[in-house]
């Protein structure tokens, strides 16, 4: 193995994975993460087929599929009044032995995930951040905020899309606007609805889109993609979701009624990131969102970070160069991650442009999910 003990920045899925697959390969490993504690709540997520692969490596597949609602028959789509469009199969990105996708709330994933990093060893420090660092080729020191240096074979920053150690590294490339904004909010389902999305009639409440993802027995996760700013009107957060998505009917209906003051929810405006150059400089190495992050249109940001994390533990525990293991890693991983952020920039521009001449978002999401159910 070139790597014998490692320290992980982050303890999101990326960190965590890679922890996960690090300690079951016999590495000794640090985690630490900046919160002092995990969330309890959060908001639900598509987990796809490639995803649920890496689960099934790292051993926890079963606890996760428990903990969600696995969806066998795809996605619903619908005119703003109710009628039904069409529907979309998804691909089984992760073999056919996998369900296509899982709806799960995301501090259920969380959970189990840092469950069983416990369970392998890995140390986690919570309240804790990486200050600075230095590489004298041989072993990577770190400098964490409570004052304590160490030395580590290599140094893994799993910092998010917000990563500060990113520029410290030398990479140049920074986050910017995709132009879109996003409500998300959990809330109630019935039995009989298995996830859908809904188009707008015509740009007048200021929705591109709403949808739903079961995420359990009795609850779903809703999104309404929108405008990158919050209008300033007045409403409380649950009356401005309400208001734009009014003019949406059939299931959306009794989602909109379910949704109240006590609902969870917020907004965010949507990022991305994309650092085709090295990831890593000398033992100092950045993935996940770190470094490629797209808008959420092909539901594919989390999948792509678990590949990272279980690739690159496969690759850093086989005999060899530690050097040439990582440029292999970053070239095995650039061009299936070129073609997720290729499609999401496409599907985020005609998103804004509706009506471009052309705009083909059906084929663009099947086609690239499709690529991705080659192994990685
Ligand atoms: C609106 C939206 C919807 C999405 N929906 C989906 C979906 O349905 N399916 C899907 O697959 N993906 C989805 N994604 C993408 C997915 O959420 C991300 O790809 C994934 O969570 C990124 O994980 P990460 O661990 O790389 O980063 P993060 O989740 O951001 O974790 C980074 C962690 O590092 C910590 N940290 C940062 N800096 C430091 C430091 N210096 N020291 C210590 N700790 C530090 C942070 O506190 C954080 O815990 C969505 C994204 C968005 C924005």
């Amino acid at each position: 193995m070139s790597v014998e003990k490692v320290l992980i920045v982050g303890g999101g899925f990326t960190g965590l994975t890679a922890g996960i697959a690090l300690a079951r390969r016999g590495v000794a490993v640090t985690l630490v993460e900046r919160a002092k504690a995990w969330a309890r709540v959060g908001h639900g997520l598509t987990i796809q087929g490639n995803a649920l692969r890496v689960f099934k490596d790292l051993g926890v597949l079963d606890d996760i599929i428990a903990r969600g609602f696995p969806e066998e028959d795809g996605v619903t789509l619908y005119f703003a009044d109710g009628r039904t469009m069409s529907h979309l199969q998804t691909p089984r990105t992760g073999g056919d032995d996998l369900p296509p996708t899982i709806g799960v709330l995301r501090p259920d994933v969380h959970e189990v995930l840092v469950s069983k990093a416990e369970s392998l060893g890995v140390e986690i420090r919570l309240g804790q951040e990486l200050a600075s660092f230095q590489d004298d080729g041989t072993a990577a020191t770190s400098v964490l905020t409570d004052g304590t240096t160490e030395t580590w074979d290599l140094i893994i920053i799993a910092e998010g899309i917000k990563s500060r150690t990113r520029a410290e590294l030398g990479i140049t490339e920074d986050r910017a606007p995709t132009g879109l904004g996003i409500w998300r909010a959990v809330t109630d389902r019935k039995p009989e609805m298995h996830g859908g999305i809904a188009f707008p009639a015509s740009d007048d409440g200021g929705a591109y889109k709403v949808g739903y993802t079961p995420v359990s027995a009795t609850q779903c996760y809703v999104f309404v993609l929108c405008r990158p700013q919050r209008v300033d009107n007045g409403l409380a957060d649950h009356q401005e979701v309400r208001r734009l998505m009014e003019n949406f009917h059939g299931e959306f209906d009794w989602i909109r009624e379910s949704i109240d003051e006590n609902t969870f929810m917020n907004f965010q405006q949507i990022e991305w990131i994309f650092v085709e150059g090295p990831w890593h400089r000398g033992r100092v190495l950045a993935i996940g969102e770190a470094v490629h992050a797209v808008p959420p249109l092909i539901a594919q940001g989390a999948a792509l970070c678990l590949e990272d994390a279980l690739l690159l533990a496969e690759h850093i525990t086989e005999d060899g160069d530690l050097q040439t293991q990582l440029t292999a890693f970053h070239d095995r991983r650039l061009p299936r991650i070129r073609g997720v952020v290729d499609a999401s920039l496409q599907l985020a521009h005609w998103e804004q442009n509706p009506g471009t001449p052309d705009a083909d978002p059906g084929r663009v999401m099947a086609e690239s999910l499709l690529a991705l159910v080659a192994a990685p």
